[in-house]
């Protein structure tokens, strides 16, 4: 079965040009003006752009805090994902205290069964000990090249030397570590102090954890990095104070990578002053204006490696558990299916970012920095994951209209351009005019070894 995008302009990373970009068996073949369809099926890209399937680095499907699970699961979660134009996520599969890093695995495997995006697992490490430190190797045969560890969460967080040990071990595997960044201990005293000075609402949740909760553990990651002398990768960037910390390490000549993601790019902490203010609690939590500023900014001067979307959603009523107490509420957003309209629209369309930038953050470099080189770039050989990108659609987001499994968006009242028209997933057509017509073509990535991003 072979499909033809035709009059497109393929937007790359590091290129943009007009070409047909011819597809058979899940793979691109030609890439070139002038194809001629030989029995191919047509997709009319005349005004589109032609851009690499976008790849999610950070999504939540089908997690179970302890507390609450995630409102969307893997079949509802991917199915957003496509119809905004994200072909693969890279999901956090997570180690139990008490588990190996193989049943974590063996069971996040089982969740994404009829995946209808690609996947991927960065592994959430809840124990280091001799047991996991050797797991490593299986989890490099099993397409595991990425790590994630927390400096916050009971069940979850691990101590510094833990990480020190951790960095030096995924080095040998070439592989990175992703560290939430915050400072667990500060923060629960904070919470207490908030809450004991009568602000028990979500307007508590930023006051307990101010930018220098997180800027502090930036910091203390880059230098426990340094001296395990591995590369570092921060998840969920959100401050222009921790990205300062990041830009010293960098100047130490240390190899730092960064993740941000919509919400901190475009909502600021006045959002907790909202009626469904719950809706925006999430760690780290939302911040001040300026520090939005200085992510775009990261972005534009290329300091920020990827944005991806920390999609973690819940129900307003699951958010309700902590009307009394702004700790009780679970954590996390839904935003898997808006990402490329949002950095579209407020990025490229506002003067931040150009399109192959786009390209660069919202795919290519999370193809080269996870390991997967065949994906994020339209070029012959490359995995057929593609995106026709609709320059003029118009929409709002709204709370309920999308394929998020619950009744709540971040961005809801949020006017955005563009859209994914049409989606190919492994050169299957996924999304047609913006209707997804077939579901479940997603497949497990197994990924090698990190590369350097653009
Ligand atoms: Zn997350």
């Amino acid at each position: 079965m072979k499909t033809l995008l035709q009059n497109g302009t393929v937007v790359n990373a590091d290129s943009m040009f007009e070409a047909d970009v011819l597809v058979e068996n899940g793979r691109i073949v030609s890439v070139k003006k002038g194809i001629v369809p030989d029995g191919a099926k047509v997709i009319d890209a005349k005004g589109m752009y032609v851009m690499p399937g976008f790849i999610d680095t950070h999504t939540h499907f089908d997690l179970d805090t302890g507390s609450a699970v995630t409102a969307d699961n893997f079949d509802t979660g991917s199915k957003a994902a496509i119809l905004g134009g994200t072909t693969t996520v890279l999901d956090f599969a997570t180690q139990e205290r008490n588990g190996t890093l193989k049943e974590a695995l063996a069971a996040w495997h089982k969740k994404a069964q009829g995946s209808s995006c690609n996947y991927g697992f960065h592994m959430a490490i809840a124990r280091w000990d001799a047991q996991t430190a050797a797991e490593m190797d299986d989890m490099s045969a099993a397409g595991v090249t990425s790590y994630k560890m927390y400096m916050v969460y009971n069940g979850l967080k691990v101590d510094d030397g833990q990480i020190y040990a951790a960095l030096k071990e995924a080095k040998k595997h070439g592989a990175l570590i992703g560290i939430h960044c915050e400072n667990w201990e500060v923060l629960l005293r904070m919470c207490d102090e908030v809450k004991q000075s009568g602000v028990t609402g979500p307007e508590g949740h930023p006051l307990s954890r101010p930018a220098a909760i997180e800027a502090e553990a930036v910091a203390r990651y880059m230098r426990v990095a340094e001296l395990a002398d591995a590369p570092a990768y921060v998840v969920h960037l959100s401050t222009a104070q921790g990205l300062l910390e990041a830009r010293r390490a960098r100047e130490r000549a240390q190899t730092v990578y960064l993740e941000t993601c919509p919400q901190y790019l475009l909502l600021t902490d006045e959002r907790y002053l909202d009626a469904d203010a719950a809706k925006f609690v999430m760690s780290p939590p939302l911040r001040k204006k300026d520090d939005c500023e200085a992510l775009w900014q990261g972005l534009t001067a290329g300091d920020i490696q990827t944005i991806g979307t920390d999609h973690c959603s819940f129900t307003m009523a699951q958010k309700a558990a902590g009307k009394d107490d702004f700790t009780k509420i679970p954590n996390g957003s839904a935003g898997v299916q808006h990402r490329a309209q949002l950095i579209y629209t407020y990025g490229v369309l506002e003067g931040k970012l150009t399109l192959q930038q786009m390209v660069k953050y919202l795919s290519r470099n999370a193809a080269l920095l996870f390991g997967m080189p065949d994906r994020g770039e339209i070029k012959e050989g490359a995995a057929a994951d593609i995106v026709v990108w609709d320059p003029n659609a118009v929409s709002h987001i709204t709370d309920t209209d999308h394929a998020h499994h619950c009744d709540n968006s971040p961005y809801a009242g949020f006017a955005v351009k563009g859209r994914a028209k049409d989606v190919l997933v492994n050169g299957v057509h996924a999304v047609e005019n913006g209707v997804l017509k077939q579901s479940g073509a997603g497949k497990y990535i197994a990924r090698g070894r990190y590369q350097r991003p653009l």
